[in-house]
């Protein structure tokens, strides 16, 4: 063996032979009969960069598969790609300049985008060791495979009555011409005015505060707070809009801030996401004030007019006609489309005919479910529990967009019935294929449409569940894996990714779709923020991997304490590093006297064998326990101690006398017997952890005699394979060594110095088991004659 352990060669090495034919046995699902072990992993968004935080849940799932695997179970560890989004449109768009209108070509423009990006994060995968059956269960939400079956449970569910159309308000982004998902806005802060707003009220006046005057035409309602004394006396009365003259009532609701402005508000549909609530929570008229471009509508002369220009017109004309009071600077936060985009414009709310799921006749069942669920860690359950609690209105489940999984139905334009295709036609995209009747079947209308909405992409994924199990494609698979043991992601998508799963999984099965939940925290940026290019904090995988490689950063990465957020630190993994280092050096000595594989049984063990033997067996109950429990940091910090400080440290350096002085056969065979047992153990169990470097070991020291295609064939370590012994003479010869060494460096005597005469004072019970010892000690040491008194404890060196 090399001196030096060089991770980079041996890495590559054996990620490439996992992935060869000649091993896919050990890391293949059998269904051979053996208990099953499913985890549902997360599909990433195939954005073609794998982060930090991709890696992280990668390691995790990667050695919970090789823990259960070596625990006799036969795991099925997926991985998916969650493909279709709207940044993949809008690269497809802008840097490719293929036009939307030309569905089929933006569509097939749209996979050959993502193919390239799914082969560059599954580049990095392999990069860290990930090893999932990728053979059989890879899986796409773009290929036609996956589209027939979110349509089939989509149509289940239409068949079960939870699935309508109707108008309803949508996230729109006028620059990039398309709807968004709440998750692709966020807040940003603008600079801004606010005009305050004179309303005729009876033979008086009210004043309003807004930012946004140009949508006064769509104004539908005035609100103020039930708690406000100075409006007391205007509740329930009507108020005139200017300009355009509509009369409004004014209502109460507590979410009215008295503070902002003169606290009172003009409700429009829709100047924010308060504005839809208001008006479905009093049932207020909709009247529609943009257009998809942009521009307003509905607005008299101003109609056509750019929402800027549109407001700048208004203001001038209230100004003439004496409408406005003052004007004020002011700095507010704008929703805007920020998340994966950096186009930054400001949202418009869209009256868009929508689909939806009947998700809120739910929430009682939901929480059920989120009960029967165990949750590691444990808190993470009430953060599903509040967004069930939170809930106000259905799911909409169509997007106004191409790249995305059609919406399976067609309706009729006369009564709005739904037509559901033939289950064997899908999957079907209804905007350009043929309804399969020509009347409407409720009022006997010709005029039936299709649709392009596609679907929201969690539509897509909370079906994960059902695809790796095989649901409705094989039921001897299905009934044997659903519902799966482990559900793994990051907390950031518990009330989307788990709870829409979870929902819909309940819903088509009757069946909650996991018995467990792991859930991980995010990595941020050295300054203990959200890594982001902007903040120039983001620390990128690949520079881990290749300056101390792929089992150091593992390491490092769990020993984080799961569903925490932890800022990125290079410390543990040059730590990793050095431990790699370390294990490596240990068994490159150990090698040399390991040519056969000798058997522990009958061989009698000294004290310090004992020792080391029972602090084998406190590392296996201790790490065993972490791992049922995915305490994986409590089972990294545990071996890399018990191997560095009591293996290394002490238990080596004693069996360095008996490996080159023994006289004794039996006693150097013994000696080697316990070097072999004891780092055996350890890289079975260190193998979950750091796959490669434990492989490597194993085949270049154990594979001869062991005879299993890979370590990660092997079983994991338990008690049974050691004998029961006592330590505790041992550990007493290990302290006194220590104390004699730490005696020799405060003397600046060098270890490897010989030292004539040591004085040891102790209690009589003490000395015995020294004096038993005495020759290893001394040769440990280095010392040429030893004295034992009884006394109080000390050490002399002379
Ligand atoms: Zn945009
Ligand atoms: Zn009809």
């Amino acid at each position: 063996m090399e001196k030096l352990y060089s991770p980079k060669d041996i890495e590559e090495k054996w990620q490439k032979l996992w992935l060869s034919p000649e091993y896919y046995d050990v890391f293949k699902f059998k269904n051979d009969g053996k208990p099953t072990f499913v985890i549902d992993t997360p599909p990433p968004f195939t954005s073609g960069e794998l982060h930090m935080g991709h890696v992280y849940w990668c390691i995790l799932n990667d050695t919970i598969a090789r823990y259960k695997r070596m625990k006799g179970f036969d795991v099925l560890l997926p991985q998916g790609w969650d493909c279709q989004g709207l940044p993949t449109e809008l690269k497809v768009q802008y840097k490719w300049k293929i036009p939307k209108e030309n569905r089929e070509l933006f569509r097939s423009k749209c996979i050959e985008w993502t193919n390239i990006m799914i082969s560059k994060m599954k580049e990095g995968m392999i990069k860290i060791g990930y090893r999932p059956d990728w053979e059989q269960f890879e899986y796409r939400t773009m290929d036609k495979e996956y589209w027939k079956m979110v349509q089939y449970t989509l149509i289940l569910m239409y068949e079960m009555g939870l699935i309508y159309k109707k108008e309803f308000p949508v996230h729109w982004c006028s620059r990039c011409g398309t709807a968004l998902a709440q998750a692709e806005t966020g807040y940003i802060q603008k600079k801004g005015k606010l005009y305050y707003i004179k309303f005729k009220l009876d033979q008086e006046s009210i004043i309003i505060g807004t930012t946004r005057p140009e949508l006064l035409n769509a104004c539908v309602a005035i609100a103020i707070n039930p708690n406000d004394e100075r409006y007391k006396n205007i509740l329930g009365k009507e108020a005139e809009v200017p300009i355009f003259g509509q009369k409004v009532r004014i209502i109460q609701d507590e979410a009215v801030d008295p503070k902002f402005g003169t606290g009172i508000v003009m409700i429009c549909t829709y100047g924010d996401e308060q504005d839809i609530k208001w008006q479905q929570k009093y049932n207020l008229p909709i009247i529609k004030a943009v257009d998809e471009d942009g521009r307003i509508i509905n607005a008299k002369e101003y109609t056509g007019l750019k929402i800027e220009e549109a407001r700048e017109k208004i203001v001038e004309d209230l100004r003439k006609l004496g409408f406005l009071v003052k004007e004020e600077e002011i700095l507010h936060n704008v929703l805007a489309h920020t998340e994966r985009s950096d186009c930054m414009t400001p949202i418009e709310f869209l009256v868009k005919d929508q689909w939806f799921v009947k998700s809120k006749d739910f929430k009682e069942i939901m929480k059920e479910e989120a009960e029967k669920i165990q949750w590691i860690p444990k808190y993470m359950k009430q953060r599903l529990i509040d967004w069930i609690d939170n809930i106000e209105w259905d799911w909409v489940i169509s997007r106004q967009r191409v790249f995305g999984t059609p919406i399976p139905f067609w309706y009729c334009k006369d009564c709005g019935f739904i037509i559901p295709p033939k289950k064997e036609d899908l999957p079907v995209d209804t905007s350009k294929d043929k309804p399969p009747i020509s009347s409407c079947p409720n009022c006997n209308s010709k005029n039936i449409s299709g649709t392009s909405d596609v679907c929201d992409c969690w539509i897509d994924s909370s079906i994960t569940p059902l695809i790796i199990t095989k649901f409705l494609k094989n039921n001897e698979v299905f009934y044997k894996t659903y519902p799966v043991d482990i559900r793994q992601q990051g907390h950031d998508i518990i009330r989307t990714w788990l709870y829409y799963t979870m929902l819909r999984c309940k819903i088509l099965t009757g069946k909650g779709p996991f018995k467990s939940v792991v859930i991980n925290g995010h990595i941020l940026g050295p300054d203990g923020s959200r890594m982001s290019k902007s903040k120039g904090n983001v620390i990128m995988p690949e520079e881990g991997i290749s300056k101390y490689g792929a089992d150091a950063l593992r390491q490092a990465l769990l020993l984080l304490t799961l569903g925490s957020d932890f800022p990125f630190r290079w410390e543990p993994v040059k730590y990793g590093k050095s431990f790699l280092q370390k294990l490596w050096s240990s068994v490159r000595f150990a090698s040399q006297f390991i040519n056969n594989k000798i058997e522990l049984d009958n061989k009698k063990l000294n004290d310090i064998d004992k020792w080391i033997i029972s602090r084998l067996r406190n590392t296996i109950s201790i790490v065993s326990e972490a791992m049922e429990n995915y305490q994986f940091h409590i089972a990294v910090d545990t071996l890399q101690q018990f191997y560095w400080h009591d293996f290394c440290d002490q238990y080596i350096e004693a069996v360095k006398p008996r490996l080159y002085n023994s006289n004794n056969k039996e006693d150097l065979d013994t000696a080697i017997a316990v070097m072999y047992k004891i780092i055996w153990i350890f890289i079975r169990m260190f193998a979950p952890i750091c796959p490669h470097i434990t492989e490597e070991i194993y085949h270049r020291i154990f594979k001869n005699f062991e005879g299993f295609t890979s370590i990660h064939s092997t079983t994991f370590p338990t008690l049974e394979e050691l004998p029961e012994v006592d330590g505790n003479e041992g550990e007493k010869v290990i302290k006194i060594i220590a104390k004699i060494r730490t005696k020799k460096v405060d003397k600046k005597i060098p270890l490897s110095a010989p030292v004539k005469y040591v004085i040891i004072r102790d209690k009589n019970e003490l000395l015995k088991t020294y004096k038993k010892n005495e020759w290893l000690i001394k040769e440990v040491l280095h010392i040429e004659k030893i004295e034992f008194l009884e006394g109080e404890p000390s050490i002399e060196l002379e």
